[in-house]
């Protein structure tokens, strides 16, 4: 199957019951044994939901895996792998990961002894360096956010290998769509399907994928004693946004591509993020391990008051958190999604105050470019 026909066919499709196409919504807490421990699959909705379980069989063939598991946010799924880990044990992180990693690792589970250290895992050497005696996993972001900086998985899951570690791939910026991590070699998927996946703004949901039946039976575990799961109508809605995940993933990539051309050639704009670009430092890489360079822009106008002054004159770019929809979002990381990063280490990561992110939408291009090119004059 084609990668777009998977979006439609993979997963469990319709209701053999009715021969409904769409997948009913299973609004149900719980379900009739016929005798004690006797039941058809399904006992406890935080156990398992029929709506869930066609999503996170979905998302489970969409990224080459074994198994599927779908919580109640991005954060919730993230939390949820990390513990699989135990006190004492020490994890390795792409430095500019996503700010709520970055808090939910230095101060949530850094209490229960679950020790972090961020690195550069653009360059291999860095995480080498960073391999401890109780290292148990690295988790990546590639492309990373707000500076799209990518790492290679395949030498990453390779040191990994070689080490008795965990590779954990963030796949939210560029989804399996561009990029399948469980076949470069990486162990867990993890999403924010609050962006991509889901599409519209309407929906905030956590993915985890899986590659062997061991992690399948961990993750459950964690899933069903925590119980951050994604409740049945979120599960059905994040299936509709799916089904059109390559339709909107090829024309954000055709958009962010012609608008960091214009960006790059602008007098008024310094440094351009955009991995699409042929300066860009992970260029080549990119187009070895993804078929896409995905719709998210970064660029530096200079100052806090230059890019609070284009925030102001955008039409068509909604000054909002959050990536991935249909519609254009524009956001000044330093202030916003990274503002949980101390400024001192933001700096340092070239997290400026004049940086400003674009979230491409799917509108006509032409009327984004005029936007922009108003927005900057
Ligand atoms: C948004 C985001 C998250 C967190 O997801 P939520 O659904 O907001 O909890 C994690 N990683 C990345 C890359 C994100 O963009």
């Amino acid at each position: 199957m084609r990668a777009k026909t998977k979006l439609i066919h993979a997963g469990i499709v319709g209701d053999e019951a009715t021969g409904a196409v769409s997948t009913p919504i299973y609004q149900v807490s719980t379900y009739k044994q016929e005798a004690v421990g006797k039941f058809k699959g399904y006992e406890y909705s935080r156990t398992g939901n029929p709506t869930r379980n066609a999503l996170e069989v979905l998302i489970s063939e969409l990224e080459g895996g074994v198994a599927g598991f779908a919580f109640a946010s991005g954060m919730a799924a993230t939390s949820s792998v990390m513990m699989l880990f135990s006190k004492g044990d020490h994890v390795i992180l792409t430095d500019d990961v996503y700010g709520g990693t970055y808090r939910v690792m230095t101060k949530v589970l850094n209490r229960f002894g679950i020790e972090a250290t961020f690195v550069d895992t653009s360059d291999l050497s860095n995480v080498e360096a960073a391999i401890l005696e109780n290292t148990k996993a690295i988790f990546l972001e590639t492309p990373t956010n707000p500076l799209l900086k990518i790492t290679d998985i395949q030498e990453i899951a390779k040191l990994a290998k070689e080490n008795g570690l965990l590779t954990i791939v963030d796949n939210t910026f560029i989804t399996p769509y561009f990029q399948q991590p469980i076949a470069l070699g990486a162990d867990i998927v993890v999403h924010s399907a609050t962006k991509y996946l889901g599409g519209h703004s309407d929906v905030v949901a956590g993915l985890v994928v899986v590659n062997s039946e061991q992690l399948a039976t961990d993750v459950h575990f964690v899933q069903n004693s925590v119980g951050a799961v994604l409740g049945p109508q979120d599960s059905w809605l994040l299936m509709r946004g799916i089904k059109t995940l390559g339709l909107r993933m090829e024309e954000h990539n055709l958009n962010a591509q012609r608008i960091a051309e214009f960006l790059d050639n602008h007098e008024a704009v310094g440094k351009v993020y955009y991995p699409g670009l042929a300066n860009h430092p992970g260029h080549e890489l990119m187009k070895k391990q993804t078929t896409g360079f995905g719709g998210m822009i970064s660029f530096d106008v200079g100052s806090e008051a230059k890019a609070d002054e284009l925030l102001s004159k955008l039409r068509y770019f909604t000054l909002a958190e959050s990536l991935g929809a249909v519609e254009s979002l524009i956001s000044v990381p330093a202030r916003m999604t990274h503002a949980s990063i101390p400024r001192e280490r933001r700096l340092e990561l070239g997290i400026t105050d004049g940086l400003v992110r674009i979230s491409v939408g799917i509108e006509d291009v032409e009327d984004l470019l005029e936007d922009l090119a108003q927005g900057l004059a």
